[in-house]
């Protein structure tokens, strides 16, 4: 039977790099026997010295472990795939390697970057071996990926693959200190790596230029041994959380708002997942993204921090790590708390009965993309309301921002009335005219839309995309964007 074995990325080294091997086999014992009778120096990675399969070691046919089959004599069928897959029981694919003597030696120049942690007892030569054979994913270059990536990197974590899609931004600056002035409008992955490598050329960065989805995430996560969140949306948290899951990996978790920050090491292996703290997102709207309540520069340098120092301990095999935590932090009292977590059984993804086994639509789970029966919310560009100012037409413009906000940038003739007040306020908005509603970037001017119909307002109401931003950047570049 010709079959597909599956070789993880640590024991690729032992069969000259490759990462799947074609042969003929009846059984799975059959396949190994062959693999290591062509790929000696794997045998014994693979086998004790009495030629029984090591127990840090899996073997899986199709999607079952065959520990769970008929062991070795597991039938295979043509056009299958084995996969070995090791345990993650000692924690983590760099442990694992350390047991079998060979993480990679350090070189006399890493030996002097790194002296200050070989001479830490908690490290030392064998800690910084390990942080060199690690492969830590990083979601996110943004607030938290910063100062992750910086320390991670310097650190000496030999692998770290980076997913973001986003282009670096002026108002990107105030809290992401791994992009600078020079990189605006550059994507931020390669920002990134520039960044990442300037701080430690030994570091090996791989991007993945892509909006993490339900589709690639296994796929991308299967490959490293650490995940780290520095998302910035519950569609995206719910999503690293499951693939974490699924793929067995340690998430190490960390979100901010405002002044609050957040930090734990979710891992289902041993103990709370994400879902077991919250089960269920908040509904749409009821939390406002950083974009639009605002985030103080510092909190992600110092959440993101955190989470690097999570990530060093996850991987040195460290006690203490943040398991079954959540740190609670407080940049304006400065104050830091902690609950308790606890795996939750009925958890509906690392519970007992699990109902969720393969990732789902996290936009409609998050109440996103639901069906509506309205017809679409009318809009307009920056450039069509500089039309509609020329041409003098008879409308009004109605702007839902704050007053502060209002201080920083306005465009001419926009009355102000902040969002939480337009409903309470709608006799002053005429319904015989059109009303332009606008704020920053385009978000709250909708809701606004909403909330006003939905207060029975008739008139008609025109969204303007992309806010007061879209103005300076299309119409009027003298008007700050903030
Ligand atoms: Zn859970």
């Amino acid at each position: 039977m010709a079959i597909t074995v599956i070789i993880p990325t640590p024991l690729r080294q032992f069969a000259d790099g490759s990462s799947e091997i074609y042969l003929e086999a009846a059984t799975a014992g059959d396949a190994l026997e062959k693999l290591t009778a062509q790929y000696t120096g794997l045998r014994k990675h693979l086998y004790n010295d009495q030629n029984v399969l090591r127990n840090f070691v899996n073997v899986y046919v199709g999607d079952e472990d065959i520990r769970h089959l008929d062991g070795p004599q597991t039938q295979v069928k043509d056009g299958e795939t084995i996969m070995i897959v090791p345990s993650i029981a000692g924690g983590n694919i760099a442990a694992e390697a350390r047991a079998e003597g060979d993480l990679p030696a350090l070189t006399n120049e890493e030996m002097a970057r790194y002296s200050r942690h070989l001479i830490l007892p908690e490290v030392g030569l064998e800690g910084q071996r390990k942080l060199k054979a690690a492969r830590v994913l990083m979601i996110g270059t943004g607030g938290l990926g910063s100062p992750m990536g910086l320390y991670l990197a310097a650190a000496g974590v030999g692998t770290i693959g980076l997913v973001d899609f986003d282009v670096v931004d002026a108002s990107n600056l105030q809290r992401q200190i791994i992009h600078g002035t020079k990189d605006i409008g550059r994507p931020k992955i390669d920002s990134a790596k520039d960044r990442l490598l300037d701080i430690n050329p030994n570091t090996k960065i791989e991007s993945f230029e892509t909006r993490l989805t339900s589709e690639n995430a296994l796929e991308i996560f299967k490959e490293f041994d650490v995940i780290v969140d520095g998302t910035d949306n519950f569609p995206t948290r719910y999503l690293v959380s499951d693939a974490s899951v699924l793929t067995r990996k340690p998430n190490v978790y960390g979100s901010i708002f405002r002044f609050e920050g957040q930090a734990s090491v979710f891992w289902a292996e041993k103990g709370a997942c994400y879902r077991c703290l919250y089960p269920e997102p908040p509904p749409p709207g009821l939390v406002p993204s950083c974009a639009e309540g605002g985030v103080l520069g510092v909190l992600p340098g110092i959440v993101g921090t955190i989470q690097a120092n999570e990530t060093i301990k996850v991987i040195l095999g460290a006690e203490g790590i943040l398991l079954n935590r959540l740190l609670l932090f407080d940049a304006w009292k400065m104050t830091f708390r902690q609950l308790k977590l606890r795996k939750d059984p009925a958890c509906p993804v690392c519970g007992d009965n699990p109902t969720i086994k393969e990732l789902i639509d996290y936009e409609e789970f998050c109440g996103l993309n639901l069906p509506t029966e309205e017809k679409p919310m009318e809009e307009i560009t920056a450039s069509e309301l500089k039309s509609l100012f020329e041409r003098n037409e008879d409308f009004q413009l109605i702007d839902v921002r704050e007053p502060f906000e209002y201080e920083i940038a306005r465009i001419p003739s926009a009355k102000l009335i902040p969002l939480a007040q337009v409903v309470a306020r709608l006799s002053e908005i005429d319904p015989a005219k059109t009303a332009v509603v606008q704020c920053k970037g385009g978000v709250r001017s909708a809701k606004a839309i909403e909330n006003l119909k939905a207060a029975g307002y008739a008139g008609r109401l025109i969204n303007l995309k992309g806010g007061i931003r879209a103005w300076s950047d299309e119409v009027d570049s003298s008007v700050p964007k903030y």
